[in-house]
């Protein structure tokens, strides 16, 4: 009984101590400031005292919304701190390590068209001292919500402005007086927040288009994206996918630890991609115009063409306006599927899963960043990919185990994009990397793990649900299974997810 007196109390040590070094942290970088009046121009942007007692906040016109989010990102626990939210934001703001403004806007008041498209100026040269043309997304007049409000949005400058690298806006009608007060369900309140997190993500590097895109729009001919489509540009993808990831991987967090301290578990729901690829469900792609006579480098962004050479049958149709086709997802390669946000995000938001770190997945994308690859229009999701894999071969198991984690992300990979990745040479056109380092030994995985233990998993997994191991299933807990076998989660771990 002593015993356990003494580990709960250090327990109780080690949360005090990490608590307020997070705030700490996000107080230094995240800055935030209010404008109460977007109707008058150059109306000055104040700054907000961070962490101080609540009245301090008083310029902010009684918007519960903004009072919530300030005591969650910068108070400690018991003054309405979220230690959840501020690890996410400390580990996601990390990644470029600079200041990062945080604009909270009253838009209550409805706001001139003019002012809102001035607004809305998102080119660094247009921010002035007052930040008055900050980023302010505006809705479009036919939205479910007010036409005056604004979106939340966010954006990083490659040059600083005022020693900020970046920008998130966010309207007090989002946060509070329509939305989250109408939310009386804790989880579904989350989710607000993780709209946080999503827009933090995008503040610390910028979206780079590939240079073959050309005129071709990142999204295709309608300029829309939706959330089965396969969109022309990989890297716009991957930018939606990273911040999709780690808002999930925050919105879950807060459900696994609810559920651990209520000793019971709530339902929970596979995520897209998973009951996708079991419904074998059609995934669309616009029929672009560009694409007819597409040169060598754009043909890359031409969907519809690649998947018509490679002879996969599609079914026109037609969405709003744009003409599209649609695919069997098993049918679709893996290099093409990966032009799915939601595909991208579900391998980003696994990785992070099963490793239990945001941390491996930042080092990743810093890695990227450093050696400027980022900003040269090449694969985002190839480079970052690959970094994952590195980040994976030095990763301890929480009992200090060895492990051969660096297979892990392989086996997500080719989970995903439906077991198609069979050897090296699909691996390198799928990813547009090199797989010859002799460090990571990928043959010893297509010659021995991959077909012994991750395909064996699944067609066992296949012949429980299905009666027949060819006629194939997905679920969690394949991945899980090798995660165990490669000592990824300490052996006796397995076995104790629950089945999804
Ligand atoms: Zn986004």
């Amino acid at each position: 009984m002593k015993t356990l007196v003494v580990i709960l109390s250090l327990g109780l040590i080690i949360s005090n101590v990490d608590a307020p070094s997070n705030n700490a942290y996000l107080k230094s970088k995240l800055i935030p400031f209010y404008i109460g009046n977007l109707n008058t121009a150059g109306e000055k942007a104040v700054r907000i005292p961070s962490g101080s007692a609540k009245h301090t906040f008083s310029r902010l016109d009684s918007n519960k919304g903004f009072y919530e989010l300030l005591d969650k990102l910068f108070r400690d626990q018991q003054n309405g701190g979220d230690t959840v939210l501020q690890a996410s934001a400390k580990e996601i703001l990390s990644i470029d390590n600079k200041m990062v403004a945080l604009m909270l806007y009253n838009d209550r008041r409805k706001i001139s068209e003019s002012i809102r498209n001035r607004r809305a100026g998102r080119n660094t040269a247009q921010i002035n001292a007052n930040w008055d043309n900050a980023c302010f997304c505006k809705t479009d007049a036919n939205h479910q919500w007010k036409q005056y409000a604004s979106w939340p949005c966010a954006d990083h400058y490659e040059t600083s402005v005022d020693g900020y690298t970046g920008m998130i806006g966010l309207g007090n009608y989002f946060l509070s007086q329509h939305e989250v007060d109408k939310v009386a369900n804790l989880h579904e309140k989350r989710h607000f927040y993780g709209t946080f997190i999503h827009e933090l993500t995008h503040t610390q590097f910028d979206l780079v288009l590939e240079a073959s895109l050309g005129n071709l729009s990142m999204y295709g001919d309608d300029g829309d994206h939706y959330v089965d489509e396969m969109i022309p540009s990989r890297n716009s993808a991957f930018n939606e996918a990273i911040a999709n990831a780690f808002a999930n991987f925050y919105i879950k967090s807060i459900t696994w630890w609810t559920e651990v301290n209520k000793n019971k578990f709530q339902e929970y729901k596979f995520p897209e991609p998973v009951k996708w690829l079991n419904e074998n469900s059609a995934l669309i792609a616009d029929v672009n115009a560009a694409c007819s006579n597409a040169s060598v480098s754009l043909k890359q962004h031409c969907l519809t063409q690649r998947l018509s050479e490679l002879r996969v049958a599609g079914a026109r149709g037609v969405r709003g306006s744009q003409a599209i086709k649609s695919y069997r997802i098993r049918s679709i390669p893996p290099s093409i599927l990966l032009h799915s946000e939601m595909i991208q995000t579900s391998i980003f938001e696994e990785y992070m899963r099963l490793f239990n770190s945001k941390t491996l997945m930042v080092k990743a994308i810093q890695r990227v960043l450093k050696n400027k690859a980022a900003s040269t229009s090449q694969d985002m999701f190839g480079m970052v990919f690959k970094e994952m894999v590195r980040s994976a071969q030095t990763y301890k198991n929480p009992s200090g185990d060895s492990n051969t984690g660096k297979y892990l992300p392989l086996a997500i990979l080719d989970f995903y994009t439906g077991f198609k990745i069979k050897d090296k040479e699909t691996l390198a056109l799928v990813t547009g990397q090199s797989w010859d380092d002799k460090d990571l030994k990928i043959d010893f995985y297509f010659e021995s793990l991959r077909p012994n233990r991750l395909i064996k998993s699944w067609e066992a997994y296949s012949q429980k649900v299905n009666g027949d191991p060819k006629n194939p299933a997905w679920n969690e807990s394949i991945l899980e299974e090798f995660a165990g076998f490669l000592n990824v989660v300490p052996n006796k771990r397995v076995g104790e997810f629950p089945v999804r």
